[in-house]
């Protein structure tokens, strides 16, 4: 359970799949070889992983408080996680925080999915995956979803910069396009996952920097090298993400120790590692309602 001793740890970008797997063969032939190493396949990763329970123990293991877990509709890139997938996986689970998906390809009227995907199934954020669907992050068929996320008061991350899948697409994953975003949504929380990685680092430590409502997520860069990356790191802690990218990483424990490893100020260690998302997801503040999982009715 969470210590109220010490400030949250909160990681940032967990992933799950649908069962049985939807996947193209690129992705489940990468996984294979990097999930070997940890859990000998890729399928027996799914075998093990699939409970709320394991990913709490997960959790446990990292002595992290809470995981925020992503859906994903990216057919042509990715495996699916569906918003259906997640709901059930953090249904009940405090722990667990939920973020749908949307794929503006494949919804009809995605600004009203968003709006009963929040209000009625407990999600508590956005994903949006630009490189693996192939669309601009300021692209006008978006905006009415970042109308209603701002409405809704919850924060939208979208994937930049580069990905291992090779589908991917890497124009749409220059963070400079969210800041069309950041700045027509000044109350919108937008967050640039993975940083920009590798070539777009000063793009998004400048718009951490320079808009209010602008965060990086540091998911799948190596902590030891964060500095490297970001020498004023120290500058923009106040909006900086911890995130592993599980389970693409072997262990999110190895992570958290190298953070608070770094050469950083306590208060910037305890905000990137929890501070910021607990302030942003609104945690531990006691009007936050935790999704029970479906009513009677909806089922
Ligand atoms: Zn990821």
């Amino acid at each position: 359970m969470p210590d109220s001793r010490r400030a949250a740890v909160v990681d940032f970008h967990i992933h799950c799949y649908d069962r049985p797997l939807r996947a193209p063969e690129s992705f489940v032939a990468f996984m294979d070889r990097e999930l070997a190493k940890t859990y000998g396949s890729f399928a027996q990763f799914l075998e093990r992983y699939g409970s709320a329970e394991s990913y709490l123990r997960v959790l446990d293991d990292a002595g992290a408080d809470y995981g925020v877990i992503l859906a994903e509709l990216a057919p042509i890139t990715s495996a699916i996680a569906s918003n259906e997938t997640v709901e059930a996986l953090c249904a009940g689970q405090p722990r667990l925080i939920p973020f749908a998906s949307l794929n503006p390809y494949l919804t009809e009227n995605p600004a009203r999915q968003l709006e009963r995907l929040v209000r009625d199934h407990g999600f508590h954020g956005l994903k949006l995956y630009p490189t693996y669907s192939y669309f601009y992050p300021n692209d006008p068929k978006l905006y009415p979803v970042y109308a209603k996320a701002q409405e809704l008061g919850i924060p939208v991350k979208w994937h930049t910069g580069t990905s291992v899948f090779p589908a991917s697409r890497l124009k749409y994953g220059d963070p400079v396009y969210i800041d069309d975003v950041a700045v027509d949504f000044p109350d919108l929380v937008a967050i640039i996952t993975h940083s920009g990685r590798p070539i777009w680092y000063e793009t998004a430590y400048t718009l951490a920097r320079l808009r209010p409502n602008v965060y990086m997520e540091i998911a799948g860069l190596p902590p030891r090298r964060l500095l490297t990356y970001f020498p004023d790191l120290e500058r923009v802690s106040d909006k900086v993400l911890f995130g592993s990218d599980w389970p693409s990483v072997p262990t999110l424990k190895g992570n958290i120790e190298a953070i608070r490893a770094l050469p950083l100020s306590d208060r910037a260690k305890e905000q990137v590692l929890g501070g910021n998302a607990a302030r942003i997801l609104g945690l531990g503040d006691p009007r936050r309602v935790s999704y029970a999982g479906p009513k009677p009715t909806d089922v």
